[in-house]
């Protein structure tokens, strides 16, 4: 029986609870948007004692079941003031699931300030520890030293200094198979949360751990059989496809080519140097300059698609894990850098000082535009990067993230949605990821429903990328991503076998159905995909958000963005039509 692991900062104690009934049959995304519903007051302040911090497991997540190894990080976000739920690959999901632990909540706010814990859990329970050797330091430097204190089969969810410093674009972040600090649940400042908390890191030990129950083996082999022939049938996601050969920087030419790749802070829709930063680059550098370089590197143990790669230096040796499709967009070619040798370093110094990808690059962008750098100056923009792992004064403005960045030295063009930095689709030239970014509960999310899927890839069938009228389309894609990705545990990339797939889309399902004991169709799924959706807009609401925070950046109306000259010419209408059928 799976139970809730409940951690107060305020007394320094940790108790398990029974898993109540309402959340018996929810997992990721669902358990942490309803726990932070029903527990976080929306008014609070993001980094009070209010509000707190979820950790949920995927419903299927720890099972043998394919790319599921994905956890859920929940709670109210510094970043953009709504509900946030970011989730993240890496080792943390499946070991959290096999302790039997289905959410782990952290509450409360340490009396000392500026002391930090490290919180361990096995087997035995869970016990609070002083983190005083790790504080102030970089997660290159940390994550060795926790493994060599506590075993290198654990599982680590840390921050660094960004997240003591409490800064809005700080992550979490999860060590990865072979134990580096590279896999995030980036996006909204969590990691300032879990600072503002008190904890540095959580370590997972799950041997002799009680495992995941599954109610009915034989649902739950047979959906896992119909989802694995899908995944490796599908031109995107099969061994040696598109995501296993190239990663998802496969993307950037195909983005490109279309028009709609950000380029210096949104200025422009194509990148000259797009080719250089490309999946397809990276996969013939990992070649050519051997040793530790690889490409159909995977995340989590259990991925069958194994999108990541090992970036090399010239002589080989490792720069870092990963280079993938949003971070070289946003530390490339929406600052005007074409090298990966740099977006390497800049990811490298990321995942050291503990921040988001995209909002690094996106913040970083705005600094350009406002004089600070110019663009495509690799070195400086290093040292912007350093300002925020210093902590300096502009180093705090910046791990602030785009919006306070561009406020702080008068930018018009600043591209966020809900204070959260754009991903790498430009909304102007693909109309549909423009309705999500506006109306996501998250802010500025591609995630919240991929329709660059049909947009621009034709899975799942095709839809012009201009066209205006994509409100069925946004809502239908978020309530379907809320359950059947963000909720069962699966990593989003699943998304492009199963859309085509009917049969792999069923297997998702049915493995949810067989650890759960339930009997629900597709149709169920989507269905309970929009009750979390509704219950996010609820908080936001009662937060203060109305229809007119779900809106793009005002230059997106009048600036034509190359090279097809288009403005974001969806009509507010359409907008609000998505939570208004
Ligand atoms: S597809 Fe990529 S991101 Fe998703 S779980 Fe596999 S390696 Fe990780």
């Amino acid at each position: 029986m799976s139970k809730i692991l409940r951690v107060n900062m305020t007394d320094l104690t940790t108790k398990f609870e029974d898993v109540p009934d309402k959340y018996r049959l929810m997992g990721g995304r669902g358990l942490t948007s309803a726990i932070t519903c029903d527990e976080v007051p929306p008014t609070c302040h993001p980094l009070g004692p209010n509000n707190k911090v979820t950790f949920a497991t995927g419903i299927v997540t720890g099972t043998n079941a394919p790319t599921s190894g994905r956890i859920s990080v929940g709670g109210k976000s510094p970043l953009t003031g709504t509900i946030k739920e970011a989730n993240s690959g890496g080792m943390a999901g499946q070991k959290l699931a096999r302790l039997g632990i289905k959410a782990l909540i952290v509450e409360g706010q340490p009396k000392e300030k500026g002391k930090f814990w490290l919180l361990k859990v096995d087997k035995d329970g869970a016990q609070l520890m002083p983190a005083d050797d790790f504080v102030g330091k970089g997660l290159y430097e940390t994550y060795p030293q926790l493994f060599k204190k506590f075993g290198e089969k654990i599982a680590i969810l840390g921050i660094g200094t960004a997240g003591e410093r409490l800064m809005s674009m700080a992550g979490v972040c999860v060590n990865d198979p072979e134990n580096r600090p590279s896999r995030y649940a980036g996006r909204g400042g969590i990691g300032a949360v879990m600072g503002s908390k008190g904890i540095k890191a959580i370590i997972l030990d799950d041997e002799s751990g009680p495992g995941v129950a599954i109610a009915n083996k034989e649902v739950f082999d047979a959906g896992r059989k119909k989802l694995v022939a899908a995944l490796q049938e599908h031109a995107i996601t099969k061994p040696g496809g598109a995501l296993n050969t190239y990663g998802t920087a496969v993307l950037v030419n195909i983005i490109n080519e279309v028009g709609a790749f950000p380029t210096r802070n949104f200025s422009d829709g194509r990148f000259e140097g797009a080719n250089k930063i490309s999946g397809e680059t990276i996969n013939e550098t990992c070649k050519k300059r051997g040793g530790v370089g690889m490409t159909g590197h995977s995340c989590s143990p259990g991925c069958i698609i194994k999108c990541s790669n090992v970036y090399p230096k010239p002589d080989g040796t490792e720069l870092v894990s990963v280079q993938e499709y949003e971070s070289v967009w946003s530390l490339g070619a929406n600052c005007g850098i074409d090298s990966l040798d740099v977006t390497g370093e800049l990811i490298r110094l990321c995942n050291d000082y503990g921040v988001d990808t995209i909002e690094s690059g996106v913040t970083i962008g705005v600094a350009m535009e406002a004089g600070l750098a110019k663009f495509g100056d690799s070195k400086k923009a290093i040292e912007l990067m350093h300002e925020i792992g210093k902590g300096t004064p502009l180093g705090h403005i910046l791990g602030n993230g785009a919006a306070v960045t561009a406020r702080v030295f008068g930018v018009v063009r600043c591209p966020t949605t809900k204070g959260q930095g754009m991903p790498a689709y430009e909304p102007r030239a693909i109309k549909g990821i423009g309705v999500i970014y506006a109306t996501s509960n998250m802010g500025a999310d591609h995630t919240s429903g991929y329709t660059i899927a049909p947009e621009v890839l034709g899975v799942s069938g095709k839809v012009d990328q201009f066209d205006i009228n994509k409100a069925d389309l946004a809502r239908h894609f978020q309530n379907a991503t809320a359950y059947l990705f963000d909720s069962s545990g699966h990593c989003l990339f699943i998304a492009f076998a199963v859309l085509d797939s009917s049969s792999g889309l069923e297997g998702v399902v049915e493995e949810c159905n067989g650890v759960l004991g339930t009997n629900w169709t597709v149709d169920d799924v989507v269905q309970m995909g929009s009750k979390i959706v509704e219950r996010e807009r609820a908080f936001n609401e009662a937060a203060g958000f109305t229809k007119v925070d779900d809106r793009l950046p005002e230059f997106m109306n009048y600036e034509k963005l190359p090279p097809h000259n288009v403005t974001f010419d969806v009509p507010d209408e359409v907008l609000d039509k998505v939570y208004s059928p």
